[in-house]
């Protein structure tokens, strides 16, 4: 066994529905604007090629099934934003995977919210700078439980929502994705080889809105459940 100067990270384990096994993380691929209506709320026409950023795998928050989790909120931002998600686990690796193949490679499926330093990030689009800080910092992506595909079958379609305080702040359909899932594995593949653990935040729906301390939010995706996140 090797021998470490520094304690070694740990790797991530999410829960999977239906077994104590836990889902090892890799990376965390995010698919940024691919809701038409969240596309056009940002200022854009919803029509771009696909484009990716990633998180951390350790600013991950698991939630395990029946939890809530709570989300420290950040420091340097006074604009923290929601993007709920339909997170896609994927359990067979890969480059170039066809679009005909890619729900082959699919693990299972997870809630997930995309939460994002707004101001921090429209700096960044401003100085054209990179995202890092406004996406990729400390607990920014509190993600549910994975169920396998096996149990779920293909999630082609179905209501994803986002409610705060009891209030629908967002509501769409996964069929309403500008670049649909097989579609966002295969084009992903082709810029970065895909391995076991890998998961992809498929983009969020119109609504996207500010939380402050103490807000309530429960995400939903049908045929996932929900899960509840707490601002604190
Ligand atoms: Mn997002």
């Amino acid at each position: 066994m090797a021998d470490y100067v520094v304690t070694p990270p740990a790797v991530v384990g999410l829960p999977v529905v239906g077994t104590s096994k836990l889902f090892p993380v890799r990376r965390v691929y995010c698919v940024g604007r691919n809701y038409a209506e969240h596309a056009k709320e940002m200022g854009f026409t919803g029509r771009e090629d696909p484009f990716f950023f990633c998180k951390p795998a350790d600013a991950l928050i698991p939630v395990a099934s029946g939890q809530t989790a709570n989300m420290p909120y950040p420091s340097k931002t006074s604009n923290l934003h929601y993007e709920m998600e339909l997170v896609v686990a994927i359990g067979k690796g890969g480059r170039d995977i066809t679009v005909e193949n890619a729900n082959d490679h699919i693990y299972g499926y997870a809630l997930g919210l995309d939460m994002t330093r707004r101001d921090l990030q429209n700096e960044s689009k401003k100085q054209g700078r990179p995202w890092e800080t406004g996406k990729a910092f400390d607990h920014s992506a509190p993600i549910g439980p994975v169920h396998p595909i096996q149990a779920t079958g293909v999630l082609s379609k179905g209501s994803i929502s986002l409610d705060v305080n009891g209030t629908q702040r967002q509501i769409s359909d996964l069929s309403q994705m500008i670049w649909n899932i097989p579609e966002s594995i295969s084009y992903l593949s082709g810029l970065f080889e895909l391995a076991p653990g890998d998961l992809i935040f498929t983009g969020t729906p119109e609504g996207v809105g500010a939380v402050v301390k103490g807000d309530k939010l429960i995400g939903k995706i049908e045929g996932l459940g929900e899960f509840e996140v707490h601002i604190v």
